[in-house]
């Protein structure tokens, strides 16, 4: 093990700059919902990587399956052979679809490259081109991902040209569309539609558009639940064009949002759903699921990937799909959001909180910005001082992880799907502790 400061210095020196950390804790190990530094400081950990450690960190029957599996076959490479594990998997994850159309399964590694999948899929089964995304939305930072996503320019600047074909359409999130915070969900649904009819019409017609792809809870940029009227309306659009609607549940899906997929809230049917991080509770994992009709028209040795759905990683995930049910997980999620929001609506009459929204346990907090300068306007994009990362930095200092997302003054709360009441109250009351002092 480093000693600390050896360990700060070797990653000054040899880690790359471009990625930015929320921390400069060195974890040691990671047990339920807290990590231990190197250093010996527990943090209770409200980010679980980033919605992945679902069952919290080491989830033990979780970690058993894998170092089974590790003893057994480690990787039985998919243009090889099929293995036991990942044939479960299939098994386990066909009834929780949220549609029985969705019976067709292609595994990968990391969100991005399911979503490239997802692009070559809607590419492949429909011949057409362009792909119409959601301003706000995240989908990746690989070459064709980072054309999609559309959450900040730093994911893209300097990066560019980017791939083209890619049309952003409004999201209907009231912040981004310059509306009120209590501007009715209806009336956001019938703008954000209006501006899709114009791209249809102006830009990318339904003979040119292949997909449009969404994530049901705006992850990265903003934490917004999207209204079942988009959703709807959405299908509607889709199906009249023949386009394909591709939902990304990379972060939204396995119960995050207290259901196994936030569709369900729409009860509308993707053509193509993107799964990845609470699949496998960390081990790397993810997939696409589509009509096997629309599968079909793949030809073979046109998808793979050498780690494509890894034995140890579909092993991790049957255990995590049998532990979301033998530990009631949907019912914790439930009691928890309720306590998460009764606690945080408390803040609301506190003038710099203006919104307090979500579902299940992806919620998310968000601030009133600085006023401006007189004639400033500008979105204030990841002002160093903002109030969120003020609020951030608090609660590290008081010992939780909790990040910040989208381009407004926003934090979100992802804490483990099992997370117990009390840990759920001490993460609520450092939270209220670090905006309270932030604000006073
Ligand atoms: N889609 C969504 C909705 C995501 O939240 C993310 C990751 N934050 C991705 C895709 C990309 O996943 P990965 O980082 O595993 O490539």
């Amino acid at each position: 093990v480093f000693a600390a400061a050896a360990a700060h210095a070797k990653y000054t020196a040899n880690v790359a700059r471009g990625v930015n950390r929320l921390s400069s804790a060195i974890l040691a190990s990671g047990k339920g919902s807290y990590v231990e530094t190197t250093e010996g400081k527990r943090l209770l950990d409200f980010t679980s990587g980033i919605g992945v450690t679902c069952l919290g960190h080491a989830h033990p029957k979780v970690s058993e399956a894998a170092a089974k599996q590790c003893m057994t076959l480690v990787h039985g490479q998919c243009s090889i052979a099929h293995h036991a594990p990942g044939l479960e998997l299939i098994d386990r994850l066909l009834p929780l679809m949220p549609d029985a159309s969705l019976d067709t399964f292609f595994f990968s590694s990391t969100g991005a490259e399911a979503v490239e999948n997802a692009m070559k899929l809607a590419r492949a089964a429909t011949g057409k081109q362009n792909i119409i995304v959601m301003r706000g939305g995240y989908h990746g930072r690989s070459v064709g991902t980072m054309a999609l996503t559309t959450s900040k320019t730093v994911y893209s600047a300097g990066f560019f040209p980017l791939m083209p074909g890619v049309y952003p359409t409004t999201f209907p999130y009231w912040h981004q569309m310059g509306l009120p915070v209590d501007t009715p969900p209806a009336e956001l649904a019938q703008k954000a539609l209006f501006d899709l009819s114009l791209i249809l019409s102006q830009q990318s017609s339904g003979k040119d558009t292949a997909a449009i792809i969404i994530e049901p809870v705006l992850g990265e940029g903003g934490y917004v639940p999207v209204s079942p009227e988009y959703m709807r309306g959405l299908r509607e659009v889709c199906d009249k064009h023949g386009i394909l609607l591709i939902c990304d549940e990379v972060q939204s899906g396995f119960l995050r949002t207290g259901k196994y997929f936030a569709t369900e809230y729409s009860g509308v049917r993707p053509d193509i759903m993107v799964m990845a991080k609470g699949i496998a509770n960390g081990f790397p994992l993810s997939a696409i699921a589509s009509r096997r009709e629309l599968m079909d028209k793949q030809s073979p040795g046109s998808v793979g990937g050498t780690y494509a759905g890894n034995a140890v990683a579909c092993a991790a995930a049957v255990a995590v799909a049998d532990a979301f049910k033998e530990e009631r997980i949907l019912e914790n999620v439930q009691a928890r959001s309720r306590q998460l929001f009764d606690s945080l609506n408390t803040l609301r009459s506190n003038p710099y909180v203006l919104d307090v929204r979500g579902a299940g346990l992806m919620v998310a907090t968000e601030f009133a910005s600085p006023t401006p300068p007189a004639g400033d306007i500008f979105v204030n994009a990841q002002a160093p001082k903002s109030m969120a990362s003020r609020v951030s930095a608090r609660c590290l200092e008081k010992g939780m992880l909790l990040l910040t997302t989208s381009v407004f003054e926003t934090v979100r709360f992802i804490p483990p799907l099992n997370i117990s009441e009390q840990e759920m109250a001490e993460g609520c009351s450092i939270f209220k502790e670090a905006v309270e002092e932030v604000v006073k």
